[in-house]
């Protein structure tokens, strides 16, 4: 058997078979495949052929209904981002008033930060990767100025040991451990957008509440990328947007998460919103608002329906598949992308070895990066996307992505580095 042989046959035989004819595959844009081997699905994953259907219900009831549609469409809009409410809590391991469909991840981001990022006395400090994702420096940065501080001194950014590429979970509890009582908020990316590292969670939460800082997660390369147990793991706040691994589409609605802790307690200030009053009331149009004791009490504006109904078809997706199959699944597909890339002269992998410390995502170090994903794509009909200057990012979705796609690009690799 050949190696694409070998592929083929681990597809077959995989217990979790790739649910890719649920997604539509973009044309291949050069090679001798009609589909594109598609890895840039943690950039923007493929649309769910369920979308279109359930986009047109909205546009219908809009056409019939008119305002009618928030309270007799066929999902009335009113309360259409409780829809998203079970599933997205099953998604992130929250209990169900925990999470809440809303907005984009900066702005939830800002809305969390605004409620739980409080600087007070020496305890000012908020830590993240140096490695952060930008709009993540931008925000953190903001807000610390916002509260008149200086983000030269207010904002930690840790940084991986001399000569290495990701954080050492031991070096982040050592920070929290000397440096704790400065930390107000600890504010990481649960899989690094470039390394595709997956931190320890739960440790690193641990340690930063047992430090006396609040802990919130970006869950933006997590979400539907790795099992997560928010309630358990104790974290405060966490927020993540839906058109990477969660298949949403461009802009769609994002999700949050605030403990349970917190949402009972009614001294965490909030910029609050008439959507984040008590739907019972909203429309007495009281001047005072009545939060609700759950993760909605965050919420601002109507939703926007057209953006929440690609997520509803997406997590209807990841409800019937299960996050831990689609783990196994993600770890047998990276496992063997890996393995293959590791017999690839010229490549240098910068994600953990280590499957249990990286998600679905290779990330490769090369010398021309924009370069080669042209060349990938033009020649071989292989999406990957390049972070300029010297990395290009490999994402084997296990939704969509099969074990031939990964022979593919690994062949392409072969050939265009050769
Ligand atoms: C993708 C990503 C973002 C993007 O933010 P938006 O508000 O959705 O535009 C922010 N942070 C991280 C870590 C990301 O990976």
């Amino acid at each position: 058997m050949n190696r694409e042989e070998e592929a083929r046959r681990l597809d077959e035989t995989d217990p979790l078979p790739t649910p890719r004819d649920e997604f539509l595959v973009p044309p291949a844009p050069g090679g001798r495949f009609d589909e594109a081997a598609y890895f840039a699905g943690n950039s923007l994953g493929l649309q769910p052929k369920a979308v279109a259907g359930l986009l047109f219900e909205e546009l219908d009831d809009w056409a019939r209904l008119a305002v009618e549609a928030h309270t007799q469409g066929r999902r009335p809009w009113v309360d259409y981002h409780e829809l998203a409410r079970e599933p997205a809590a099953r998604l992130v391991g929250a209990r169900p008033h925990e999470v809440v469909a809303m907005n984009s991840l900066t702005v939830n981001l800002h809305l969390l930060m605004a409620s739980f990022y409080r600087p007070a006395g020496t305890r000012t400090r908020i830590v993240i990767e140096d490695a952060a994702f930008p709009s993540d420096s931008y925000a953190v940065a903001s807000q610390a100025a916002h509260h008149g501080l200086d983000p030269a001194e207010a904002v930690v950014r840790l940084r991986p040991r001399p000569g290495e590429d990701t954080l050492r979970t031991e070096d982040v509890l050592a920070h929290l451990e000397r440096e704790g009582d400065t930390v107000a908020l600890v504010l990481l990316g649960g899989v690094n957008y470039l390394t595709g590292q997956l931190f320890d969670i739960p440790a690193i939460t641990k340690a930063g509440r047992a430090a006396g800082a609040v802990v919130g997660w970006d869950l933006a390369h997590a979400a539907g990328n790795v099992p997560l147990r928010l309630h358990d793991w104790d974290v405060d706040f966490a927020a993540w947007c839906s058109y990477k691994y969660l298949n949403s589409g461009p802009g769609a609605v994002a999700g949050a998460f605030v403990h349970e802790r917190h949402v009972r307690d009614e001294s965490v200030p909030k910029l609050s919103g008439w959507w984040g009053t008590d739907p019972a009331v909203r429309f007495r149009m009281d001047p005072d608002i009545s939060p609700p004791s759950s993760a909605d009490a965050w919420q601002l504006s109507n939703p926007p329906i057209l953006a929440l109904a690609p997520v509803l078809a997406s997590l209807e997706i990841f409800d019937r598949v299960g996050m831990d199959a689609l783990r196994a699944k993600s770890e047998r597909l990276t496992g063997y992308l890996a393995s293959r890339l590791a017999s690839i002269g010229g490549v240098t992998v910068i994600t953990p070895p280590d499957p249990a410390a990286r998600g679905a995502q290779m990330s490769l170090r090369v010398p021309d990066a924009g370069g080669l994903t042209r060349r990938l794509a033009g020649d071989h009909g292989v999406i990957a996307d390049a972070r300029e200057p010297d990395v290009v990012r490999l994402a084997p979705v296990p939704l969509y992505c099969t074990f031939h796609d990964c022979h593919r690009a690994a062949d392409a690799l072969t050939d265009a580095l050769g």
